[in-house]
């Protein structure tokens, strides 16, 4: 059985990124679409034989419930609207993949994983990098130690905004914040995943170099952690400099991600040599492994619980910015937030 997808939300993710995977899934397919913009129904009909019954727009997704084609809700709206739609998806019954970052507060990350486990419905993340085989490799070398224990690693995750000024990503009430919000929590899961560890504290530091285009958000933001391990991080995250790129420094070498974080293709390399993984489709990947988990019983590559956890890393470094850089201790039981 192939599992019927439900997009919220027909921007530019969903265009040209999800809507193309779910062409060549395995486990799933798009089956249906919501959107607040009727002259999409047409283009996307024709495009992806939706038939009239699966499309809905804002006001009556709620019916959506009685949609039997309808298994899962993949929420790809703004910000601001994840916890609204997901919580409303799990209420109608679907199980729900929630776009990054999860919502704009911790409280609102709460809100939508008691809705999901009181509906009894399953709930992802769009964290596509832990079904990418560069990634599983690093979370593989870190797991084997394969190079000893981590001293230092960094993450840099950003590109630099030009256009619209009034789009939603520079809107705080839409996007609840800057680069942070959109690239940082890349670059908090790759010190996370590139540790093995959740972080025990955080300083951070606001970087402002284009006032007049930034008006309501961060531009540039630096944080460092410290690991209960000893090891040390950083991560610079920005809408004003590109950079995509983990590194870590360990005991006995070193291995790096260079990009990161984009669709494609990522590249790496180790102390050892070079890192070489065929390209497939991430997104492909991140939704056929999140059906497994539904229909197989496979393990949650990206549960609530992640999101939640990067968020609250969120909260932590603008109050340690708004104390002028203090540090902000964490407190995470050692595997919150892994998958499970
Ligand atoms: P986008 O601006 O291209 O699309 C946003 C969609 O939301 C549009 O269809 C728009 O019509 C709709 N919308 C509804 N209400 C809106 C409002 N009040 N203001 C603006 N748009 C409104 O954005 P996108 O790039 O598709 O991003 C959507 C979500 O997906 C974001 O949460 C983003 O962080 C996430 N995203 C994730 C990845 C990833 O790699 N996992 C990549 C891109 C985007």
């Amino acid at each position: 059985k192939k599992l019927g997808i439900a997009l919220v939300g027909l921007g530019s993710y969903s265009t040209y990124q999800l809507a193309p995977a779910l062409l060549d899934t395995e486990h799933c397919y798009l089956a249906g679409i919501v959107t607040g913009t009727p002259e999409k129904e047409q283009v996307w009909t024709s495009k992806y034989n939706i038939p009239k019954e699966n499309i809905y727009n804002y006001d009556n997704f709620d019916d959506i419930a009685d949609n039997k084609a309808i298994d899962i809700v993949y929420v790809v709206l703004p910000n601001s609207m994840h916890a609204d739609f997901s919580i409303r998806a799990a209420k109608a019954g679907k199980h729900v993949i929630c776009e990054k970052p999860m919502a704009i507060n911790v409280e609102e990350c709460d809100a939508i994983i008691q809705a999901c486990e009181e509906n009894n419905v399953k709930l992802g993340i769009g964290y596509r990098l832990h079904s990418e085989p560069y990634t599983q490799e690093v979370k593989r070398l870190v797991k084997e130690k394969a190079f000893g224990s981590i001293n230092y690693i960094s993450a840099d995750a950003g590109y630099r905004s030009m256009s619209d000024p009034d789009q939603w990503r520079l809107n705080k009430k839409l996007s609840g914040g800057g680069a942070l919000m959109n690239m940082g929590v890349y670059a908090i899961q790759s010190v996370i995943y590139g540790t093995g560890e959740n972080p025990i504290s955080v300083a951070a530091q606001e970087y402002s170099t284009r006032p007049g285009y930034f008006k309501d958000t961060d531009e540039t933001i630096t944080a460092q952690f410290e690991f209960e391990s000893g090891a040390v991080g950083n991560i610079m995250t920005s809408h004003n400099v590109r950079a995509n790129r983990l590194f870590a420094s360990c005991e006995r070498g070193w291995f790096e991600l260079d990009p990161a974080s984009t669709y494609i293709p990522l590249a790496g390399r180790t102390s050892q040599g070079e890192l070489n993984f065929p390209q497939e489709s991430q997104q492909k990947l991140q939704m056929d492994d999140f059906a497994k988990h539904i229909l197989l019983n496979t393990i949650n590559l990206v549960p609530g619980e992640m999101g939640k956890r990067d968020m609250m890393i969120v909260e932590a470094i603008y109050e340690s910015i708004s104390k002028d850089g203090q540090k902000v201790k964490l407190n995470f039981t050692p595997n919150y937030g892994f998958a499970g």
